[in-house]
């Protein structure tokens, strides 16, 4: 005949260890924070050559294996601006955003001239457009280099794909996340600093 104690008072320490053990282990598991990984979506405008756009996802697919080149879409016409002739990005990107859903994150290409308002101005050209955080951002040649054109679009992807990230602009004048502040600096960028890759890669993001 087997014997079981059960002495109350070892029925007690035992609940306390595990309320012990509960109360260690629950702070320890609120700091974590699992950030689930995101399928690149590249969704070229129709004006976007398609030889362009498989070489953008090309390089990309080297750095977010699982890349996505969707078929061309015509832009629309409600982000058209037309006293400058140009698409203003952040409705590009309010639009782009219906495409995609919490699991991608949309790069739209385009050759049309783009512009937000920034540095007081209502509507400033700028050769891209990521918000901090978001699910869509946009990317436009008409301002690269055109000898250059395949190096430029993609600093300029992984550039606005950072800010989607919730990357900020960078200091270093090397750095994929430097400001190009009206210009076009991105012949002199040559990688993310090792602080940007730092937060990239907390994200689970390898770019490089
Ligand atoms: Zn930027
Ligand atoms: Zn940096």
């Amino acid at each position: 005949m087997k014997i079981v104690s059960t002495k109350p008072g070892n029925l007690r320490l035992s609940h306390a260890l595990y309320g012990l053990f509960f109360l260690l282990l629950v702070p320890a598991c609120r700091h974590v924070t699992v950030h689930k990984k995101r399928v690149v979506v590249i969704q070229p405008f129709t004006d976007f050559s398609p030889g362009q756009a498989q070489a953008v996802y090309r390089q990309l697919q080297l750095v977010c294996p699982g890349a996505i080149l969707r078929k061309p879409v015509a832009l629309p016409a409600s982000a058209y601006y037309a006293p400058r002739h140009r698409y203003r990005a952040d409705s590009l990107i309010r639009w782009l955003s219906a495409f995609g859903n919490a699991d991608t994150v949309l790069i739209g290409l385009t050759t049309k001239d783009i512009s937000t308002t920034k540095n007081g101005k209502a509507d400033w050209g700028i050769m891209g457009l990521g918000y901090l955080p978001g699910h869509a951002c946009v990317v436009s040649a008409f301002r690269v280099s055109k000898p250059k054109m395949h190096s430029q679009l993609y600093k300029l992807a992984v550039h606005e794909l950072g800010h989607t990230q919730g990357l900020p602009h960078c200091s270093v004048k090397t750095c994929f996340m430097r400001d190009a502040e009206g210009g076009n600096p991105l012949d002199e960028e040559t990688a993310f600093c090792a602080s940007c890759k730092l937060f990239l890669s907390n994200r689970g993001w390898n770019l490089k």
